[in-house]
């Protein structure tokens, strides 16, 4: 879903400041990105951005909708590559057919996990369904650790049971929250979860002291730590809290998805679709893709031509890692 991007990205504007929020929260506000498809859906990009590149081993967060389709044309997302990484999928509302390498056909629902692993290389296409009215949901990358960022190509998909708790009903798609353990396995310890907050309410959440937390906000205003998160802003917290805190500050119900995990230290190079640890990964894996090797394999089924990589930029790809957590 990243492939309207032609490269690093720079955000327009430093997204949080130091000197406005409580220490141990920082706001990231998001950018808007073209996606492509017939009339350039928009998604909201949190991550990565210069003051933050992963959450735990979450590297990329895209928000989107909720979007009429008759408008935006919805999502269309020709057959393109992945190295390095794991991608979920997370709908709201809507509906996406997922075609990939590995002869998957498959609907992403709202409420259902999707998790594609890339590894060493996979291709696939993202296309709304022509039922789809209204798209809304998340796009999020997981960066692989070095000793699986070569693991072969697969495909999960998991419906996580709604869990409630005072104030919020929940529901865990990766790791474990409010008691429910998702089934589905990940290279470092995570969390991603979907919280639906009471009008007015107060959740009070178990967490590992060891996570990291991201809370991206989908609808409503949310208090955390002090700082009145609002939609498409996410928050970061750093390890050390044994409890998360969120306040529902509206009348109606707000959406939250909350990411974490332990915090990931390796450098890594992010470009187009690919996650490496050089700048000659990179190159390599955009080769084979160019040269349609066997390393990515073929969709079947998608109705048009695969999407072309952009063009190396002309500096070697710089690596990127998190400023000290704080
Ligand atoms: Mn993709």
């Amino acid at each position: 879903m990243n492939d309207a991007e032609k490269g690093p990205e720079e955000p327009p504007r430093a997204a949080f400041g130091h000197g406005e929020n409580p220490p141990g929260i920082e706001v990231l506000g998001a950018r808007d990105v073209p996606l492509g498809g017939p009339r350039a859906m928009t998604v909201r990009r949190t991550l990565p951005q210069r003051a933050r590149t992963t959450i735990g081993a979450w590297c990329f967060a895209d928000h989107y909708g909720p979007d009429d389709v008759a408008d935006t044309g919805g999502m269309d997302v020709a057959p393109h590559p992945h190295i390095g990484l794991q991608t979920v999928s997370w709908l709201f509302s809507g509906e996406i057919e997922h075609r990939d390498s590995m002869g998957n056909h498959a609907f992403v629902r709202p409420g259902e996990l999707n998790l594609m692993t890339g590894g060493h290389g996979i291709s696939h296409s993202e296309v709304s369904t022509a039922r789809t009215t209204t798209l809304h949901g998340v796009q999020l990358w997981v960066v692989l650790p070095e000793e699986h960022r070569n693991t072969g190509r697969d495909f999960q998909h998991h419906v996580p049971a709604p869990v409630r708790v005072d104030g919020a009903e929940i529901r865990v798609f990766l790791g474990t929250l409010a008691g429910d353990t998702s089934p589905v396995r990940t290279f470092t310890p995570l969390l991603g979860a979907e919280l639906l907050l009471d009008p007015h309410s107060t959740t009070e959440l178990a967490v590992d002291t060891g996570f990291e937390h991201g809370v991206l906000v989908d609808h409503g205003d949310v208090h955390v730590a002090g700082t009145t998160l609002r939609p498409a802003e996410l928050g970061y917290l750093g390890t050390g809290n044994d409890t998360l805190t969120l306040t529902n500050g509206t009348d109606s119900v707000a959406r939250v998805i909350l990411l974490g995990g332990t915090p990931f230290e390796e450098r890594i190079v992010m470009w187009w679709n690919f996650i490496g640890r050089s700048h000659e990964d990179i190159v390599e894996a955009r080769e084979a893709w160019q040269n349609a090797s066997d390393r990515f394999g073929e969709v079947d089924g998608y109705d048009g031509d695969r999407l072309p990589a952009p063009v190396l930029p002309n500096v070697r790809i710089a690596p990127r890692r998190n400023p000290a957590n704080h």
